[in-house]
């Protein structure tokens, strides 16, 4: 039983990795007979391509991109001979001297000459694998290993493009079934490279040394070929653009195709054709993780393979040509001919037909080609047909999500929601490049951030919410904790909320991808940047969101800014969500109060604010219920103050009002200066909001305040002096309390609306029947009278302020806006 191992240029970058490498395959020699094959170490066959290209432009620094492969091999070979005689490096310098010199001869030529065929181009550009296969050897001879090299020019036969070729898989397998391996050697081969019939170099194509592998493992009747690289497997995307992308631990031949065709370079796409066709199973495997498992391909039939994830592939740098003419014949014969050019060149990734409206070819290609498919374009085209217009589009990629038995319908809703959020324009409709995929072209710069959204709402399953918090006093904290606090079981609902931004009033926080929970506020007290106006802070803000783009995105307002609640109708347009604790925009004119609600709608955007009135209690769902349903409100009666709540609580147990006050600061249950709280203004603006909600036009203006206090107090004195103050108004209180007790009522702070909407806000009497006579400790309570609730009224009673309360207030509102 034989089986192939490849190891890839990330696995033999440098000599560390090397020597590991050669230690697994003497572990897997021991086991089975073992069959090698070599990419060049990492980045060398860009640098080899480089100093074609140098030269072909007649540059110079060709010769120092060749200083620099050197010194790469130099090194490599330095570092693994270190601690062995002296003589062996000396043998391998000297093969690596060899190569070198025909590097430094070749390149001059081409610099002369000022032109390279193919066959140079091919020659030089597979000195990587030759050497890597030669530094391999040494290190297992020396270890006492009897290794046989094959030549694959001689034994492994191709046909087609010298750059891209095609092996002829059964002429080389009588090639490679001559050649006398002996029982225990172990058999190397450079990968990439392959020999025409005249025996000369020719390569498989960049990224070739896997159909390498699959090609030595049809050869030598291999039963298990083994790519090993620098990733786990085969991931549901390139965890160098997803690092979170989930192992695909099973594939089928058909659906890896599928993928590596669109891009997922984990895999040339040419290697599956061999491995199929042999049946040979291959495994990707993580040669710096040598004991996963790693991904199995296999002759799967899908029914058999749990967890199909749909994978996301991307094509980056492409350039699109496209033909247009007025003539759909004409078309028709440029696509036929284009298809013909290709199967000598395979330059063109993907040709598409469009017959509708002025029949038109798109030619997706690699940038790198340009010239070449510009040419072609010109020469066999041009020329013969009436073209009516050809147009380039530069710096695009081709997102492609992949999966057997595709669930479009779901793909598309999810594509379409992320690129409405994102604003991005798809620049041309979705495509269909394979049976089982859907491809997005669009502009490279958006291809990380909607490969990401993708990955997190298609195979994550996410549904993700991005927030904007303003504010970082006693709510904005709290919430931010409980965030935290419900991450995990928010994540098994599938839900993950996203905190990009976090403000004051003069410094910003933003982290596009999320800003760590834990460390938000050593970070947010490192940042020195302060803005010394709001209205600067909203500018530098505003340039945020222009810049980027967001997924569902909020704003979440916990201030209680007047500047930042003027910026909710741009924020909506922006196509935010706004979720506010701030009672400025509702209680604002009632222009900019129905034009939010219009913009909202047409905007598509959630506009929630349940924690303007009695904190978390659920309020304006109601109001918004009951309206919904046909029932009208003939009139409201609440106590709306939490601190106002627990003063008058107090005074009814015989305490006197400034002891009361000072208790309700204490607990935290005033504004800072408590008379914010006795203007009686606070109330006024909730009770604005509940006559608005029930489809009151009134201004804040309109609502009869009735000061608590009997006189004014100076309102230039400081808190400390006007809490003294408060005892002069003892006695009035003791009073009140006293007359109303006499007719067995008590005196609630109460805000009405009338049965004609007139809403006052003032000290009332009331009497055991009524649902507000007992509410204290700084509960809230609602009662409305409506149509359906009469003659005894809906009553909605609990603590209607504090900052746990009304943070999860804020929170219910923001998982409202999950799409
Ligand atoms: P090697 O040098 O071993 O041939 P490559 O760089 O050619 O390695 O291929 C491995 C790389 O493929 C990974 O490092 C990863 O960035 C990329 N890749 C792209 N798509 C995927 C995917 N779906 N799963 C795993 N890796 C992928
Ligand atoms: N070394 C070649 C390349 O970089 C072949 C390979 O690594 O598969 O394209
Ligand atoms: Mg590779």
């Amino acid at each position: 039983m034989t089986h192939v191992l490849k190891f890839g240029g990330t696995s033999l970058a440098d000599a560390k990795k090397i020597t590991f490498v050669s230690k697994i395959i003497e572990e897997k020699s021991k086991i089975k007979k073992t069959a090698v094959v070599l990419s060049a170490p990492a980045t060398i066959t860009n640098s080899l391509e480089k100093v074609i290209q140098l030269s072909l432009i007649k540059d110079k620094n060709y010769k120092k991109e060749i200083e620099n492969i050197k010194n790469k091999f130099y090194t490599i070979v330095q570092d693994i001979y270190k601690n062995n005689k002296k003589f062996l490096l000396k043998k391998i310098i000297k093969k690596i001297n060899h190569e070198i010199l025909f590097l430094k001869n070749t390149s001059k030529n081409i610099y002369l000459l000022n032109q390279c065929s193919d066959y140079i181009f091919a020659q030089v550009i597979s000195r990587g694998e030759i050497l890597s296969t030669q530094i391999m050897k040494n290190i297992l001879f020396t270890k006492g290993h009897s290794v046989k090299l094959i030549n694959p020019v001689k034994n492994i036969l191709a046909e087609g493009n010298i750059l891209d070729s095609y092996v002829n898989i059964s002429k080389s397998i009588r090639k490679i079934q001559k050649i006398n391996f002996l029982k225990n050697s172990i058999i190397l081969m450079p990968g990439f490279i392959a020999g025409n019939k005249k025996k000369e170099l020719v390569l498989l194509g960049r990224n070739g040394s896997d159909y390498s592998a699959a090609i030595l493992s049809a050869c030598i009747k291999s039963k298990l070929c083994e790519i090993w690289t620098d990733v786990d497997g085969i991931l549901t995307c390139d965890p160098k653009i997803v690092p979170n992308a989930k192992i695909i631990k099973k594939i089928s031949y058909k659906n890896i195709m599928e993928i590596s065709n669109l891009g997922a370079k984990v895999l040339h796409p040419k290697t599956i054709y061999p491995l199929e066709k042999f049946n040979i199973p291959c495994y990707i495997k993580n040669t710096f993780n040598k004991n996963f498992i790693g991904t199995k391909i296999s002759n799967y039939k899908n029914k058999k393979i749990k967890n199909i994830y749909p994978n996301i592939a991307y094509i980056e740098d492409i350039n699109i040509f496209i033909i247009k003419t007025l003539n759909p014949k004409n078309i028709n014969k440029i696509y036929k001919n284009l298809l013909k050019i290709n199967k000598k060149n395979s330059i063109i990734l993907f040709l598409s037909i469009n017959l509708i409206h002025i029949p038109s070819i798109n030619v997706y290609f690699k940038e790198k080609n340009f010239k070449k498919i510009d040419f072609i374009i010109k020469n066999l085209i041009f020329n013969k047909e009436k073209i009516y217009k050809k147009k380039i589009y530069k710096k695009i990629s081709i997102i492609s999500i992949i999966q057997n038995k595709l669930n479009k319908k779901r793909i598309i809703q999810n594509l379409n929601q992320i690129l409405y959020d994102l604003n991005i324009k798809t620049m041309f409709d979705l495509q269909n490049f394979s049976n089982n995929s859907i491809s997005l072209i669009i502009k490279s710069k958006y291809q990380n951030q909607i490969i990401n959204l993708l990955h997190e709402k298609i195979i994550n399953n996410y549904k993700i919410i991005q927030i904007f918090l303003f504010g970082i006093g006693g709510i904005g904290k709290t919430l931010i904790k409980q965030i935290h606090r419900e991450k995990i079981s928010l994540k098994k609902k599938n839900i993950v909320i996203k905190i990009c931004l976090i403000s004051n009033s003069n410094k910003i926080l933003f982290q596009k991808n999320g800003i760590k929970i834990n460390t938000w506020k050593k970070k947010f007290n490192t940042i020195t940047t302060k803005y010394l106006k709001e209205k600067f802070l909203i500018n530098k803000i505003k340039k945020i969101i222009k810049k980027n783009n967001f997924i569902n995105p909020s704003i979440v307002d916990c201030t209680s800014s007047n500047e930042l609640s003027k910026k909710y109708l741009y924020f909506i347009k922006n196509k935010f969500n706004i979720i506010t604790a701030n009672k400025k925009f509702n209680t604002g004119n009632m222009i900019d109060y129905k034009n939010i609600r219009k913009k909202t709608y047409t905007n598509n955007k959630k506009f929630f604010y349940e924690t303007n009135v009695g904190g978390g209690l659920p309020i304006i769902q109601t109001i918004q219920n009951l309206k919904q349903t046909g029932d009208k409100l003939i009139s409201f009666k609440g106590i709306l103050s939490g601190s106002l709540s627990f003063i008058f609580g107090k005074l009814e147990e015989k305490i006197l009002f400034s002891d009361a006050i000072k208790q309700a600061k204490k607990k935290g249950l005033t504004e800072p200066d408590p008379r914010e709280d006795l203007s009686g203004l606070d109330v006024a603006r909730k009770l604005l909001i509940i006559a608005r909600e029930f489809g009151y036009s009134l201004e804040l203006k309109d609502i009869k305040i009735k000061k608590i206090l009997p006189q004014l107090c100076n309102s230039n004195i400081n808190i400390q002096k006007f809490l003294q103050e408060t005892k002069n108004f003892n006695r009035y209180f003791l009073k009140k309390i006293k007359i109303a007790k006499k007719n067995c009522k008590k005196i609630k702070f109460i805000g009405k609306i009338s049965n004609t909407g007139k809403c006052t806000v003032q000290l009332e009497e009331v009497d055991i029947k009524d649902p507000l006579y007992e509410i204290k400790n700084g509960e809230n309570a609602l009662s409305f009278y409506t149509k359906y609730y009469q003659p005894m009224p809906l009553v909605i009673r609990g603590y209607g302020a504090g900052k746990k309360v009304t943070a999860s207030g804020v929170l219910s509102d923001l998982l409202k806006t999950v799409v």
